[in-house]
């Protein structure tokens, strides 16, 4: 299909909002287009005339037609933002009404809903905030009050992040193998050609941290809390998890360490020497992830494991004295009903972890399993599987604390994090509001430098791909400078 933009610069914002109503479509944007498109098309234009902006939309898709025109007037501020917001409006009504789909976030593309929620909150107060969702951003009532209840709670526990100390965030992007629904890097880490790679991994990881750690302490900043995240950090062996864990023992100051998080994700990874070193190291926090307890449904999308090992992997961590444990679930895998979807969350709720992560299911170009393989997941479905688990977690004194949007979900739908009280992670408030600086190792891990004092934040990326990690290794450490500099400009 094609997108013909005219007049104005807000193509990408219009290409996300198409993609939401037409996810398996290749669109083509075309930018000032004169031929005459019969079919499969959608306009966006804007004319500025005399006294205001002219908006047309107009598409022809699936041999059927709609359009829409608005006008903004023109004044002395905010009008290019006004123009995009009305634009995105026309878009969407046009959309609608050709596809019959009123997709729950509206016009909303950002990944942080509860972030712009909190904002607003602050400009306008709670009930402004409410209106400017629903009635501008055309943000359905229920998502509504999902991003402000979100909101709400994140703002409370950004209190008790200490903007002056940092986070660390361990990257680990092996797996033991490939799960086909998977858009992450990360790597399988079967086969003698891995092993030797992890371990050439490991060693500069070390290297890594070892000199984060000293930057860290030049510049008298204390560590608040410690995440491995992946991947599946558990597919490393118990003897190179300790290497990192006294590694990071020995080179930061950990006494004001609230929080050291492991997510041990894959259940199959889990066995009793690893859990022992959690404890040696005072891990207080992993997660085990069954996605689904439809073996079945693990089979389908290769996720290597069953139902019967997350028990087996839960009740070996809770013996072993784990006292927060999250649990991830996946709304809308192939293959999976409502029904069975009802029974993983009925399921995981029995066993009560502390957190519980419903996501939903996205359908990423760097997946092994393409979209057209994924069949029954509808987005009404998806959106009923989303209703039905928050329903059942709010029964079990569960709460939503923090929640994020990724491109290509089914049904534009969330992702969302729901804790029993006080066992809510700090590290996921800091990644959402970006409140606290990051000191993130390892390949695809990105450093966030952030002044408590300042407003915005600076970026420093390590390369994406543990091969180029660990091939171009000496350039990760002088971008690490960056942070001396960071801190100590004024
Ligand atoms: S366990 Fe997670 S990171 Fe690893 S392959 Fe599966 S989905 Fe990807």
């Amino acid at each position: 299909m094609f997108l013909v933009i005219e007049g104005h610069s807000f193509a990408y914002e219009m290409e996300s909002l198409c993609r939401i109503f037409f996810p398996q479509k290749k669109i083509k944007v075309l930018k000032n287009n004169f031929e005459s498109l019969q079919d499969d098309f959608v306009l966006c234009k804007m004319l500025e005339l005399e006294h205001e902006y002219k908006i047309w939309v107009s598409a022809a898709i699936d041999s059927k037609k709609a359009k829409s025109v608005e006008k903004v007037f023109k004044s002395e501020s905010m009008q290019e933002a006004e123009c995009e917001l009305k634009m995105a409006q026309a878009l969407f009504k046009v959309l609608s009404e050709l596809t019959a789909y009123r997709p729950p976030w509206g016009i909303l593309t950002g990944v942080r809903p509860a972030k712009l929620m909190l904002k607003l909150i602050e400009e306008l107060g709670p009930k402004g905030a409410e209106a400017y969702f629903r009635d501008h951003l055309l943000v359905k009532e229920d998502k509504t009050a999902l991003a402000q209840e979100v909101a709400l709670s994140e703002s409370s526990l950004i209190k008790k992040i200490d903007k002056k100390a940092f986070s660390l965030y361990v990257a680990i992007p092996f797996c033991p193998s490939r799960c086909g629904y998977c858009s992450f890097v990360s790597h399988s880490i079967a086969g003698p050609k891995a092993k030797k790679s992890v371990e050439i991994y490991i060693e500069n990881l070390i290297e890594e941290l070892e000199y984060l750690g000293k930057t860290a302490c030049a510049l008298g900043m204390k560590a608040q809390s410690v995440y491995f995240g992946g991947g599946t950090p558990t597919s490393l062996s118990a003897n190179q998890l300790e290497k990192l864990f006294s590694t990071l023992e020995a080179s930061f100051d950990l006494s004001q360490v609230k929080e050291y998080s492991v997510e041990a994700g894959r259940p199959e990874t889990i066995d009793q020497e690893k859990l022992n070193l959690f404890k040696k190291y005072e891990v207080d926090r992993i997660s085990i992830n069954p996605q689904s307890f439809n073996d079945k449904v693990l089979q389908d999308v290769k996720r290597g494991h069953t139902a019967d090992s997350t028990l087996a992997a839960y009740s070996l961590a809770r013996k072993v004295g784990f006292k927060t444990i999250n649990m991830d679930l996946i709304a809308g895998l192939p293959g999976d009903s409502i029904e069975s979807f009802e029974r993983s969350v009925e399921q995981t709720l029995a066993l009560e972890p502390e957190n519980i992560t419903i996501h939903t299911l996205a359908l990423k170009r760097a997946a092994d399993m393409q979209a057209k393989e994924f069949v029954g997941a509808k987005s009404e479905n998806v959106s009923q599987m989303l209703n039905t688990a928050y329903g059942k977690l709010r029964g079990k004194s569960y709460l939503p604390y923090y929640m994020y949007r990724q491109s290509l979900t089914l049904g534009n739908l969330e992702n969302t994090g729901w804790s029993k009280e006080g066992h809510e992670c700090l590290y996921n408030i800091i990644m959402m509001e970006e409140c606290q600086s990051v000191f993130a190792a390892g390949a695809g891990a990105v450093t966030k430098l952030i002044k408590p004092e300042k407003k915005g934040l600076e970026r420093v990326f390590n390369f994406k791909y543990p091969y180029e990690y660990n091939s171009r290794f000496s350039e990760i450490l002088k971008r690490k400078d960056e942070i001396i500099r960071f801190f100590e400009s004024a």
